[in-house]
């Protein structure tokens, strides 16, 4: 239902191999399913099985601990590569590999030692979790609190929102206020490593206090779950405070941004997947469908579109690889992590609104994959900080690094 477009590349034999490894396994085991998963919503089980057997939880992970030891722009090209599939598959190892991140960066060796090696195999899947009902895009805003109690643990409370992997993750990378009275309030904000038992609402014995309310209903992101958490008198061990406690407590809130760093290039990649898989069903269908005696594609209003679409996917694909590649090479990319995220996000959306138009009154039925793409290209727009919020970050950086 779609004509493969040869992308602009600039890979190294790995990264070459991998992706095409990946190419195959989307177009073999993801696109076929993700309509019957979408509109069941129900998690892709069998899918996030074999995920685990080509080893795609541990991409990033280094080898001494089990996972492929590759980088930022190599996990791009995966991220782009699911993302083309499904977004929902690529949500399932965002928050993960967010969470790897953070402790490969902040972890203490503990706690890379503890959760490092089940991570890269996928047999405990990490989620972030920063947004509350009344907070998102100001974090410094949160409420949830984490109190030192008498027997030297840190007692949580609070109710954190929109949590992907919510139910199915084995540990959750919370950030709770330490220290309610500091100025500014960024200061006193701990990241706290939270181990559950997965898929359990209520969790018992060494994790009591924790509740998981049932999962959102969402318009699209169907199959990974979106929760809300309940932290009621949940007690989490010192050596669990990220990067311990001498380090880590007041840095939470300096650690969750920094990983939001590289959390925005994994969503511009995701922009540029579903960007790319709507050119692609664009240039099938507008080449069958038939109107005034040729196929819609020989109408120059049709080409224009296919042409803008191509043109923004290639420079969002560019900008997001460039970012990936700053933060690889130890440069600062949070200008051009915002820029990649913005760009790539929108595009997305921008190219699903052109193909979904490209297929007519198709494309508002079920039975086309765009109609699944129009309801998951949105969210994009919203995760790891809105496009609003993204020109916010540009607009400081560029301010910062051009003073007059
Ligand atoms: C499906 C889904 C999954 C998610 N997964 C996670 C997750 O795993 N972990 C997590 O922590 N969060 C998650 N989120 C939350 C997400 O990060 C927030 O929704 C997002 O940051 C926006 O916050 P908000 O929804 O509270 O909107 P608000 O912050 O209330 O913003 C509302 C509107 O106001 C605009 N706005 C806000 N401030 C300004 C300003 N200063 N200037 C101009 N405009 C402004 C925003 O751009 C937006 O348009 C998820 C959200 C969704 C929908």
């Amino acid at each position: 239902m779609a004509v493969e477009t040869a992308a602009y590349t600039e890979q190294t034999d790995i990264q070459r191999d991998i992706t095409e490894m990946v190419r195959q396994f989307v177009d073999e085991q993801i696109i076929p399913n993700a309509e019957q998963y979408d509109h069941e919503d129900s998690f892709p089980e069998p899918i996030v099985e074999q995920m685990k057997e080509l080893g795609l939880f541990g991409v990033t992970i280094p080898e001494e601990y089990g996972g492929m030891g590759l980088d930022l722009t190599t996990y791009a090209m995966i991220v782009e590569e699911l993302s083309r599939g499904w977004i929902s598959i690529s949500g399932v190892v965002n928050t993960h590999f967010i969470g790897s991140y953070l402790l490969m960066k902040f972890g203490t060796d503990e706690q890379k030692d503890h959760f490092l090696p089940k991570m890269a195999t996928g047999e405990i899947r990490a989620a972030f979790s920063l947004s509350e009902p009344e907070v998102g895009s100001d974090v410094q805003g949160i409420k949830a609190t984490a109190k030192k109690a008498g027997d030297g643990s840190w007692e949580l409370n609070g109710q954190k929102m929109w949590v992907t992997n919510g139910l199915g993750s084995g540990v959750v990378f919370v950030l709770m206020k330490t220290d309610p009275k500091a100025e500014p309030p960024y200061r006193g904000m701990t990241c706290f490593i939270t181990e559950k038992e997965p898929w359990r609402e209520v969790n018992e014995g060494e994790h009591a206090g924790l509740t998981i309310p049932p999962k959102i209903k969402k318009m699209g992101y169907k199959g990974v779950e979106s929760t809300e958490l309940v932290y009621d008198g949940y007690s989490c061990p010192p050596e669990r405070v990220l990067g311990g406690e001498e380090a880590g407590v007041g840095q939470g809130f300096v650690q969750m941004m920094d990983a939001l760093e590289v959390g925005r290039v994994n969503v511009a990649a995701r922009g540029v997947g579903i960007a790319q898989r709507a050119l692609e069903l664009a240039l099938r269908y507008s080449q069958e469908r038939k109107t005034f005696g040729k196929p819609i594609a020989q109408h120059q209003a049709i080409q224009f579109k296919l042409a803008d679409m191509a043109t923004k996917v290639e420079a969002a694909r560019l900008l997001t690889r460039k970012a990936a590649r700053m933060k690889d090479a130890g440069e600062r990319s949070d200008l051009e992590a915002g820029m990649a995220k913005l760009l790539a996000s929108e595009t997305g959306k921008e190219c699903v609104e052109e193909c979904f138009r490209i297929h007519g009154g198709y494309g508002y039925s079920k039975e086309y994959e765009i109609e699944r793409l129009y309801r998951d290209a949105p969210l994009l727009l919203i995760g790891e900080g809105t496009s609003e919020i993204q020109r916010m970050v540009i607009g400081k950086k560029l301010l910062q690094r051009h003073k007059i």
